[in-house]
């Protein structure tokens, strides 16, 4: 078997087919079409040769796959044996299309070998398919039988069908254990995995697809006395950890189902029992995934007459369909979802903010889908919950080291809880006005200076964002773990907004909140956790210096460490719930003592009217990655890699634009492995391998920044031709680039619609330049080197002002920011200066220094260039002066800069 690269329509990277892996099936189908249709067209014997090949090596991939199945692709080598060339292009072009629209979860028709002939075991039963929207799957069979016995397997599978079957599957047969987890990461319908004790734990030949995932990431488990059933589900869980697994036996189950390990397994039969048993418990898992017990409730609800005496006349609808004066808005969104309205808790609803029936059900099925103990909705955005976090676990006076560059939610969630931040600088990317992560040293400095000072203890919580809103992702596990060492008891919380989808990636998931607080709390009951934590003791001795500490990878003390790990995620904005639905997610071993905390934090910011349809499209958005997330991310990661791709190779867009690389995005510092780009097609396996497991930061391939400066436009101006002309949607910019992102809804039709639309701007920038000549061509090279040379550079967080820091005579960085937000509050204490005055270079050449009183906070970038009481520095200045956004929160140009006076906050000290 070869890997899936390099086929004739789209060349792979390594790095990228491995994220795409289930996605790469279509252009494997691509590559067999076009050969066909040279074949059909010329009759060259070469394209014969070329497709035997090409066919032969589909069909290494096809056997993971119940569609089209062996008798399709007999027939498809039939033609080819036949020498008929018309009659082998047709049939591939009907398959290639099944595949690509998913026909064949859907019609019958699709199965037919052929338009008259009928295999019947290739028939999904017409009473079940016929049926409304009977959702189909794929189960697994890792079975000991010869391949000659798998045919028996199949009719025993089509044998138990039953009329009333709620969904409906297909089996696909394996013989051994590197099979089946090949199966599972290329065959997306995959929904269930039957084991039947006795399958082969080795598989024959190479295997570079399972080589490639195994050394990324650990799916060999240790431990050679394990039974071979128990190793495969392991590795099967760390793949795909929302697939049922099923054994079948024939020993004595009753001690295999009390091992421990065993739990892994969702239920063991006896080989003997009834195979409808199985069936039913197929279907039962299914069906436990496609609960959704908040929105099935709601719609039982809106069927039922109901009369309301509660104040939300909109309820039912009335109101709307009887109008002479708003019935459109009726016509526009339907009766539904005035049915579905309410502000009643009663009635099977139950209350967002005190769970006990479905809400609470619907919150625990979304902790184990993402991989959590607990979950909270939120129905007021990601905003939101980043302040219940900051405030349920954070008392005034705290301290927490936070990313300054983060979104503005945390710097109001810090002045609300009073906690006091310490800010940590990102990486900045001078060259396109944009910053980066914080580097792990930079953490790592931050808790040893406050260590020095004596403040360690009052460092509650490190808060960063994972990824950036540019796509920056941080080794969450690596972070927590260095950090755990200098504080064992620290929270984090994990701002993961954009980053949601990564759980049904098996690459990225390890470097989410959620993924690294499993393998955490994995590694670090190992006694090897414990041993390399005396092991670097003894060698760092009793007080190493503070340049040792930040030049070593600390490993924390196992027995002392508190796992406290929070995530908070948009799952409106990578997964398909309404505008705000957002979810909190919680790991926290001491959750028990802060739980009433959180309650209170969440009576604090939730709305008493909580959406009901975003609580619903949460509890939907739940079961659709748990059935189909693995698909839809791959595909997501797929539409990002062909993007960068084709713009950066094409011979006219890439004259003028470029979506940036890792090699741009990312400092060589913080990229050990040195890859440079997805689609580099020199890059090793070995670095791409490093670079997902071990860099400091990997680019998230769906965020891609494309670079405009070079064609003359800054990104707001790019931003609004794209919208104005082309209809195409996007909203972040930086001065010289535009911001693309992809997700689970993204199709191929999409990128074609991209690469027409810089083509044609491309083009015009070329004929523009060639008409009106010299005089033009000089025009556009002095825009573009002030798009791309001339940049401001970004100013960093300077200090809170003496005031506001408790010991004004050391040199700590933390301060009360909610002080000095409050001492705003008092007109008579703030000031104006125009920032053009030269009051404004009087006053920062000889003081007084000037205090800012409020957040300022240009978009783009959207990072705060002021914050309450910090000291504005001559760079912040200049920056703001060379800024020519013109959204700027928090600052009016004709009013100017507003600071607190020196005498603002003196004496009172609240
Ligand atoms: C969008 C965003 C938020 C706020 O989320 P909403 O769901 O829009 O309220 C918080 N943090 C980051 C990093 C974001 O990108």
């Amino acid at each position: 078997m070869t890997y899936p690269v390099s086929t004739e329509q789209a060349p792979h990277s390594l790095i990228g087919a491995a994220l795409a892996t289930p996605a790469l099936r279509a252009d494997r189908w691509l590559s067999v079409l076009s050969v066909a249709r040279r074949w059909a067209e010329s009759g060259a014997a070469e394209s014969r040769g070329a497709l035997t090949r090409a066919l032969a090596d589909l069909k290494e991939f096809e056997r993971f796959f119940a569609y089209p199945g062996a008798a399709l692709l007999d027939r498809l080598n039939g033609w080819l044996d036949d020498d008929d060339a018309k009659a082998f292009l047709r049939l591939a072009q009907r398959i290639s299309t099944t595949i690509v629209s998913k026909k064949y979860h859907r019609d019958v028709n699709a199965w037919s070998t052929d338009e008259q002939e009928d295999d019947p075991l290739n028939r999904l039963p017409q009473a079940i398919t016929h049926q409304k929207n009977t959702p189909y799957f794929e189960v697994l069979s890792v079975v000991p039988h010869a391949p000659s016995r798998w045919k028996l397997i199949h009719e025993e599978v089509a044998g138990v069908r039953r009329p009333e079957d709620d969904f409906v599957y297909q089996a696909v047969i394996v013989g051994n254990a590197p099979d089946a987890l090949t199966a599972i990461l290329l065959n997306p319908d995959i929904g269930a995995v039957v084991l039947y004790e006795g399958f082969s734990p080795d598989g024959s030949g190479d295997n570079p697809l399972l080589d490639v995932f195994r050394s990324v990431i650990d799916i060999s488990p240790a431990g050679d006395d394990e039974i071979h059933v128990i190793r495969l589900a392991q590795a099967i869980r760390k793949i795909r950890p929302e697939l049922d697994l099923y054994l079948l036996s024939d020993r004595n189950i009753e001690s295999l189902s009390g091992r421990p390990e065993s739990r892994i397994i969702n239920r063991i039969f006896y080989q003997m029992e009834e195979p409808l048993e199985l069936h039913l418990s197929i279907l039962e898992g299914i069906r436990r995934r496609y609960r959704t017990p908040f929105f099935d409730n709601l719609k039982r609800y809106a069927q039922r007459p109901i009369a309301t005496f509660h104040a939300l006349p909109i309820a039912r609808g009335k109101s709307v369909f009887m109008s002479n004066w708003i019935s459109d808005m009726g016509e526009f969104y339907g009766p539904n979802l005035f049915l579905a309205e309410s502000s009643a808790t009663t009635g099977g609803l139950d209350s967002l903010l005190e769970p006990t029936g479905n809400i609470k059900d619907a919150q625990e099925m979304a902790a184990r889908a993402f991989g959590a103990d607990h979950a909270f909705f939120v129905t007021n955005g990601t905003s939101t919950s980043n302040k219940m976090v900051l405030q349920a676990l954070l008392a005034p006076g705290d301290i927490v080291i936070l990313d300054r560059n983060c979104h503005k939610s945390h710097h109001y969630g810090c002045v609300l809880a009073g906690a006091q931040p310490y800010y940590v600088e990102a990486f900045p990317l001078v060259e396109y006005s944009m910053y980066g992560a914080v580097p792990l040293r930079t953490i790592k400095q931050a808790l040893l200076a406050l260590k020095a000072q004596g403040e360690l203890h009052r460092v509650k919580m490190v808060d960063l964002t994972n990824c950036t809103f540019d796509g920056h992702v941080y080794d969450t596990r690596r972070v927590m773990e260095e950090c755990l060492a200098i504080k064992p008891d620290l929270i984090f919380l994990w701002d993961e907004a954009w980053f949601g989808f990564a759980h049904w990636s098996p690459l990225l998931r390890q470097r989410t909140a959620m993924g690294a607080a499993a393998a955490l709390t994995e590694e670090l009951a190992w006694p090897e956790a414990l041993a390399a934590w005396e092991a670097q003791r003894k060698a760092l001795g009793d007080a190493p210096s503070d340049q040792v500490l930040l030049d070593t990878r600390l490993v924390p003390d196992p027995r002392a460490v508190r796992l406290r790990i929070y995530q908070t995620n948009s799952v409106h904005k990578s997964m398909s719930a309404l505008r705000q639905g957002s979810i909190v997610l919680v790991r926290d071993v001491d959750f028990e003592h802060v739980e009433s905390q959180f309650h209170e934090a969440v009576f604090t910011h939730a709305s008493t009217s909580p959406n009901l349809q975003i609580i619903a499209s949460l509890d939907v958005a739940r079961r659709q990655m748990q059935l189909e997330g693995y698909g839809l991310v791959a595909n997501a990661l797929q539409v990002a890699l062909e993007i960068r791709r084709q713009v950066n190779s094409h011979p006219v867009i890439s004259k003028y634009f470029r979506v940036l690389g890792s090699a741009e995005m990312i400092p060589d510092a913080f990229r050990a492995s040195d890859l440079k780009d997805y689609n580099d097609p020199e890059m090793s396996w070995a670095k791409a391998i490093r670079a997902i497991k071990d860099d400091e930061f990997l680019l998230d391939p769906t965020r891609m920044t494309l670079s405009c400066g070079h064609a003359g436009f800054d990104g707001t101006t790019f931003k609004n031709i794209l919208a104005e002309k082309f209809n195409i949607q996007l909203n972040k910019t930086s001065r010289n680039s535009i911001l693309l992102q992809s997700n689970i809804n993204n199709t191929r039709s999409d990128i074609a619609l991209l690469i027409r639309v810089l083509i044609d701007i491309a083009m015009q920038i070329e004929q523009k330049i060639a008409e009106n000549g010299e005089a033009s061509r000089r025009a556009f090279q002095n825009q573009v080197r002030e798009l791309v040379e001339d940049l401001p550079t970004l100013p960093n967080f300077s200090r809170f002002d003496d005031r506001y820091r408790e010991d004004a005579t050391g040199d700590t960085l933390h301060g009360d920011i909610r002080r000095a937000f409050y001492d705003a509050y008092n007109e008579a204490e703030c000031e104006y200066l125009l920032l053009d005055s030269e009051e404004v270079d009087r006053r920062l050449q000889s003081g007084p220094e000037l205090v800012s009183a409020n957040f300022v906070i240009p978009y783009p970038p959207g990072f705060p260039i002021m914050v309450p009481g910090q000291v504005i520095t001559p760079g912040i200045v200049a920056f703001m002066r060379k800024l020519d956004v013109k959204e700027i929160h928090g600052f009016n140009r004709s009013l100017g800069l507003k600071l607190l006076k020196r005498t603002a906050g003196d004496g009172a000290g609240a």
